[in-house]
C-alpha cells in the first residue's frame, strides 16, 4: 500500500503517520518525490486492510499495490531511479556503455580492453572473475586475481567496474574491487543470493533469467530493494526460445514494459542477446531506439582467441565503427523523448 500526501505536508503532520505505522508493526519506506512525499507501507495484508490512512488530513490518496513487487513498481516511485556509480549517473538520460571481454584472463588482456573500451566511450569496465560456465571443465575465472587485475585496469582509464558475483562466500570479496556488482542470468532466482548483495548497498547489476518471466525479474529486483538498497539496474540480456539462430533471443520489448512497471534504469546486452558479433552493433542500436538507460557488452583485443564466448566479442575496429553509431542514435533518443514528454504534458491539459 502506498500513501500519497499531500504536497504542503509538514514533517509535523508526516511524523503521527509514521508513529501509527510503526506501532502496527509495519515497515515505511519514505520517498521523498519530484513534489510530494510518498510514504511506502510493507507488511502483513491484513493489519495494512484494517488500518484507516484516509482519514489523516494530510494523506491525499491511499493506493494499494496488488502486485507482489512494491518498492520494486512503478506506483511506489512515479519518477526514474537515476543509479549513481561512483559520479557514472545511470537513468538520467546520457546512454551509458559498459564494455570489457566476458573473462578477464590476464593482465596485459584486460589492460588492453581497459584501453579500447575508454577509447570507445564506455564508462564502466565490465569482465568475469568468476564465471558461470555451462561445462564444469571449462575455464572457471581467475578468482580475486582476476578482481586485482580489472580494477588496476578501470582506474588507469578511468572507467567503473561491473563484475559478477555467484555465491555469497564472494560478495566481499567482489565488493571490494567491484563498483556495480552484476548477478547473472542463472543466479536470478537465487534469492539468498539477492538477499546479501542488496544489503552491501552497492549498485547491483540483475541480468534477467534464461527463462524469467517479467514479473519473476521485477520480484527478484524486490528481494534486493527489501534490503533499502534502491541501486538496481535491469539488464535483459536474451531469453531461451526454440530459436537457433541465436545464442538466445534479445527480448527488446522488455526494456519499455519494465520502464512502465518499474522505475529503475534498464541496460540491454546485445552481445549474450545474439551470441554472435556481426549481430551486436544492430542489436545495440536496436537497443538504444527501444529507450533503455545504457548497455553492456563483450569486447576483447583478440576475440579469436578469448577464453570465452569469442563469438560473440567485438574486436576494436568493430566496436569503435558501433559506438559511434550508437551515439548517434543516443543524441536522437534525447531528442524524442523531449517530444514524448512535451505530448505528455499536452495530453494532461
Ligand atoms: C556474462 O556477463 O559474461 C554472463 C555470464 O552473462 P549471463 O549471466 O547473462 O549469461
Ligand atoms: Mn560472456
Amino acid at each position: 500500500m502506498i500513501l500519497i500526501m499531500k504536497q504542503e505536508v509538514t514533517e509535523s503532520q508526516l511524523q503521527p503517520i509514521i508513529t501509527t505505522i510503526k506501532e502496527k508493526g509495519l515497515d515505511v519506506q519514505i520517498n521523498h518525490g519530484r513534489d510530494r512525499i510518498v510514504l511506502g507501507l510493507l507488511g502483513d495484508p491484513e493489519i495494512l486492510q484494517n488500518v484507516s490512512f484516509q482519514r489523516y488530513d494530510s494523506v491525499e490518496r491511499v493506493v494499494p499495490i496488488t502486485n507482489s513487487y512494491k518498492l520494486t513498481s512503478r506506483e511506489f516511485h512515479p519518477q526514474d531511479t537515476v543509479v549513481d556509480v561512483d559520479g557514472v549517473k545511470i537513468g538520467a538520460g546520457d546512454f551509458v556503455t559498459m564494455a570489457g571481454p566476458c573473462s578477464v584472463e590476464g593482465e596485459e588482456q584486460i589492460m588492453e580492453a581497459a584501453r579500447m573500451a575508454k577509447a570507445g566511450g564506455a564508462k564502466i569496465l565490465r569482465g568475469g572473475a568468476y564465471k558461470p560456465r555451462t561445462s564444469p571443465y571449462a575455464f572457471q575465472g581467475l578468482g580475486e586475481d582476476g578482481l586485482k587485475m580489472m580494477r588496476k585496469a578501470a582506474d588507469a582509464h578511468d572507467l567503473k567496474v561491473i563484475t559478477e558475483v555467484m555465491d555469497e562466500g564472494h560478495i566481499d570479496v567482489v565488493a571490494k574491487y567491484a563498483d556495480i556488482i552484476q548477478i547473472g542470468a542463472r543466479n536470478m532466482q537465487n534469492f539468498r543470493l539477492l538477499e546479501a548483495v542488496g544489503k552491501t548497498g552497492k549498485p547491483i547489476g540483475l541480468k534477467r533469467g534464461i527463462s524469467g518471466t517479467i514479473e519473476e525479474w521485477l520480484n527478484a529486483a524486490e528481494y534486493i530493494a527489501v534490503q533499502n538498497n534502491f541501486n538496481i539496474l535491469f539488464i535483459e540480456r536474451g531469453i531461451r526460445t526454440y530459436e537457433k539462430a541465436t545464442r538466445n533471443t534479445l527480448d527488446l520489448s522488455a526494456v519499455p514494459i519494465i520502464k512502465k512497471l518499474s522505475h529503475f534504469p534498464v541496460i540491454v546486452d546485445p552481445s549474450h542477446g545474439t551470441g554472435v558479433w556481426d549481430l551486436v552493433a544492430p542489436m545495440a542500436r536496436a537497443g538504444v531506439a527501444s529507450g533503455a538507460d545504457g548497455m553492456i557488452v563483450e569486447i576483447h583485443p583478440d576475440p579469436v582467441n578469448a577464453w570465452s564466448d569469442g563469438d560473440q566479442s567485438l574486436n576494436e575496429k568493430n566496436y569503435l565503427q558501433m559506438m559511434k553509431e550508437v551515439d548517434i542514435l543516443a543524441e536522437a533518443m534525447k531528442k524524442v523523448n523531449g517530444l514524448s514528454e512535451e505530448a505528455t504534458s499536452l495530453a494532461k491539459n
